[in-house]
Order: structure tokens, then sequence, then C-alpha cells
């Protein structure tokens, strides 16, 4: 057997996830989280062609994402982690997509720098899918509630994000959070790490969030 670099290896894994339940191969795209992870290790993944990324603080990312931006202007800078409120504007300058949106004042916090901005970044509501006290996300109940609010403040509202619990079956987490989607009309569902990325592909992702596969385990 050759062995594969691992991002052919994540895109394989992906695609045949994806086949296996008759979707195009790049149904689900392919987000490469790079917190923690330096410019000079995420230039060979630039190199091999990846363009959408993820970072959870909007700070270091502005440390990074500049320089590599100027160099490669057609990255796609997706935030996957927790935002402040205070953060809202710097957070649309940089991002393209922000899917951690969870509550009514962030809502409204990104209506006002979208519109000042002139920008408007693909938004995903993040939903507290195993209801776990220490986790990020709108309760399952308040989802209703808090895409009414979105939706009428103006975000561009692309789809739901969720981690299902640690140490659990992800399966009936993705095919919760799937449905949740459907049933609001929302195409978009950004799910799957590293270590479950098949089966959120096959429950219907249209964005995996892998790190750890691709650069190594953080420190
Ligand atoms: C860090 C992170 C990931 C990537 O996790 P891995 O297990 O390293 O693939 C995905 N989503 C979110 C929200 C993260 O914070």
């Amino acid at each position: 057997m050759t062995e594969q670099d691992p991002l052919s290896t994540v895109r394989a894994r992906i695609a045949a996830a994806a086949r296996l339940t008759g979707r195009d191969d790049d149904a689900a795209t392919l987000i490469a989280v790079s917190k923690t992870r330096m410019a000079e290790e995420i230039e060979p993944l630039l190199a091999a062609g990846q363009r959408a990324f993820g970072e959870n603080r909007v700070q270091e990312a502005q440390g990074k994402w500049p320089a590599l931006r100027e160099r490669y202007p057609d990255v796609e800078l997706h935030l996957v982690g927790q935002l402040q409120s205070n953060k809202a504007a710097d957070a649309v300058a940089l991002f393209d997509a922000i899917h951690s949106i969870d509550r009514a004042s962030l809502v409204d916090a990104l209506a006002a720098a979208c519109t000042k901005a002139d920008k408007h970044p693909a938004c995903f509501v993040q939903v507290n899918i195993g209801d776990e006290p220490q986790k990020g996300g709108c309760a399952v109940a308040e989802l209703p509630a808090l895409l009414e609010r979105a939706r009428a403040a103006g975000l561009t509202i692309a789809g739901l994000m969720a981690v299902p619990p640690a140490d659990l079956e992800p399966a009936p987490y993705f095919a919760l959070l799937a449905k949740m989607a459907r049933d609001h009309g929302l195409a978009g569902l950004s799910m799957g790490m590293s270590d479950d990325l098949e089966t959120a592909v096959m429950l219907g992702a249209t964005y995996v969030r892998v790190g750890t596969a691709l650069f190594g385990a953080r420190a």
C-alpha cells in the first residue's frame, strides 16, 4: 500500500462516504481547521490546493491570515469558535463564514456589523445538540426563535452547525441536526470532525471541520 499525504487521505475519506450515499465526491467541503497551527504548517496545504480554512479565535486569525491571503486571495476563512459580541465587527471583516451563532445578542451585534461593513458572511447557527451545559450553541428548543431573529435582522443564514457529545455515538446527533435543518429549509450542514467525518458525510454534512487528521495532534 502506498502512503498518502494527510490531505489526500482526508479527501478520499470524504469522497468514499459521499459515494456510499449516492452524493457527489465533493458534496461536503473540507474545512481545514488550522487553529494553533503556524503559517509554515498551513502553507503546504495551500500549495496543495486546499482553500477553505477554519479558525476558532478572531485574534489568532487576524495575526496569521492577512499575510497568507495576500498570496492566496481565493482563501475562504471560516470562524468555528465561540464569538464575543464585541468582536463581531472584526469577525465580519476577516471571515467568509461564521459557524458559531448561538444567541440573540450575537445575532444583533453581527447584523449591525454586517450592515456597517456591507459584508455578508455565510452564517451558521450552532445548536447544542446534546444539551450539554458546558457546550456552546443554542438549545434545541430555542432554535426556531433564534433563526427567526437572525432572518429578520438580515443575516445570511446558510445552515446549522453542531459538535455532538464526546464519547457517544455521533450518528443520532448528526441525524437530528440534519432533520432540524430540513425542517427549517436550510441547505447547509456543518458537522463532522477528524474522527467522525464519514458518519457526518453519510448523514448529509455539506461542511466537515477537520484539524487533527490534517495537521496531527494539537499541543
Ligand atoms: C478544533 C475544532 C475542530 C477540529 O477538530 P479535530 O478533531 O482536530 O478534527 C472542528 N470543529 C470545531 C468547532 C473545533 O473547535
